[in-house]
């Protein structure tokens, strides 16, 4: 019989992993509602379950299928992207420093400098495009924690994740990776030695604009894991069981609809690269983009479906640019099936280190030509 870790991962995904229940031999799961478990009359808890805060069965399938995409130990399910990145950072103590990346998705960086630093947290910056930065920082400061984010908001700047992962192993600290945007089936941080993995399952995962929800998945079942396991046991960022079901059901076509956005941004990147109205296409696809060598290298089957546009006109074109589009939906996220646009700066508000004149662009599964149609018809 195959083994499951021989199967590919398009397999794994098409079948949320392959299971039948026992009792019905369902091929889809049920979604299990109850949030408390009988206790047999010796104390013991024969299902193996005590309380829906702790676990429940529902997460069972699509943490499984995760980490076997992730080729992790396990991996676990969070309320959001937000509460997952949290956990890791609220494992550690205070006077501990954290490093992470100056260019980031702008809620983690705001929480890191507004919310974590004032209760104890040291937290360092370093330039995402520069890995001497990050590896001098790392030797001075002895951070606990090393956070990329690759291909990171909104200029898509691309860390070498092999890379960090010698310099987190040098100097003692866990490198915690955000993929979403690179999702399982471009990159798989943990084989290029990263220790976490941190996906924001709102976006690619799901897949459907339907679901807020975060996932962690961890290559050693350290005291540190446990510690980010009991920061969601106790604090209770956990999932609603039928939100973990969507989730299961949207990873089962995670291969085509990445597959489907890799293609449909190539095609925008390299059509409108050069345009008159462009300052700068930035798509790790691109040659032209200063992360593309090492996204070629960590980056398998596509370079993901995040492209920034840069206007020439400025702030004001940007928006003129977005108010025009009529088949990309004018909305913040990422990774659904309908291709989004955005003004990022506005969207980040106040202290924004975006540009101004950038619109940041998702794209979905729909037909390139009528995508590329609705921007040229934009930039007119
Ligand atoms: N990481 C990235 C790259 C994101 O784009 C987002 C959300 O936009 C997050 C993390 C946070 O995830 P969530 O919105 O699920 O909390």
């Amino acid at each position: 019989m195959t083994k499951r870790e021989d199967l590919n991962a398009e397999t794994l995904a098409a079948q949320g992993l392959g299971r039948v229940t026992e009792t019905y031999r369902e091929v889809v799961p049920p979604i299990h509602v109850s949030t408390t478990y009988e206790r047999g009359a010796d104390g013991t808890y024969p299902g193996g379950r005590i309380y829906s805060r702790a676990d429940n069965p529902s997460y069972d399938q699509a943490e499984a299928l995760i980490a076997s995409l992730e080729r992790a130990k396990s991996a676990i399910l969070f309320s959001s992207g937000m509460s997952a990145s949290g956990a890791v950072f609220q494992a550690l103590m205070p006077g501990d420093t954290a490093l992470v990346p100056r260019n980031m998705y702008w809620a983690l960086r705001k929480w890191l400098l507004e919310f974590a630093a004032p209760r104890g947290l040291n937290v360092e910056l370093y330039e995402n495009s520069s890995l001497d930065d990050l590896a001098s920082k790392a030797r001075a400061r002895k951070p606990r924690v090393i956070w990329i984010e690759t291909p990171a908001n909104p200029t898509w700047d691309v860390t070498d994740i092999a890379a960090a992962a010698a310099v987190a192993r040098e100097v003692g600290a866990v490198l915690a990776v955000d993929s979403t945007v690179a999702t399982p089936m471009l990159t798989r941080p943990l084989e290029l030695g990263a220790d976490i993995v941190m996906h924001s399952a709102t976006k690619y995962l799901n897949g459907h604009a339907d679901v807020i929800a975060g996932v962690l998945a961890n290559a050693k079942d350290d005291e540190y894991w446990q510690r980010v396991r009991y920061v969601r046991g106790s604090g209770g960022g956990v999932l609603g069981p039928f939100e973990a079901w969507l989730l299961l059901r949207g990873m089962r076509t995670l291969h085509l609809r990445v597959a489907r956005a890799c293609e449909n941004a190539m095609c925008i990147a390299t059509h409108f690269e050069g345009h008159p109205a462009l300052s700068h296409v930035l798509y790790p696809g691109l040659a032209s983009h200063p992360g593309h060598g090492v996204a070629a290298k960590q980056m398998q089957g596509g370079f993901g479906g995040m492209i920034s546009l840069r206007l020439k006109g400025g702030e004001a074109a940007a928006k003129a640019f977005t108010a025009k589009l009529r088949v990309f939906k004018r909305a913040t996220s990422l990774g659904s099936t309908e291709s989004l646009a955005e003004h990022r700066a506005s969207v980040e508000g106040p202290g924004t280190l975006c540009p101004p004149d950038l619109v940041r662009l998702s794209t979905g599964a729909e037909h390139a030509g009528d995508l590329i149609a609705d921007i040229q018809q934009a930039l007119l």
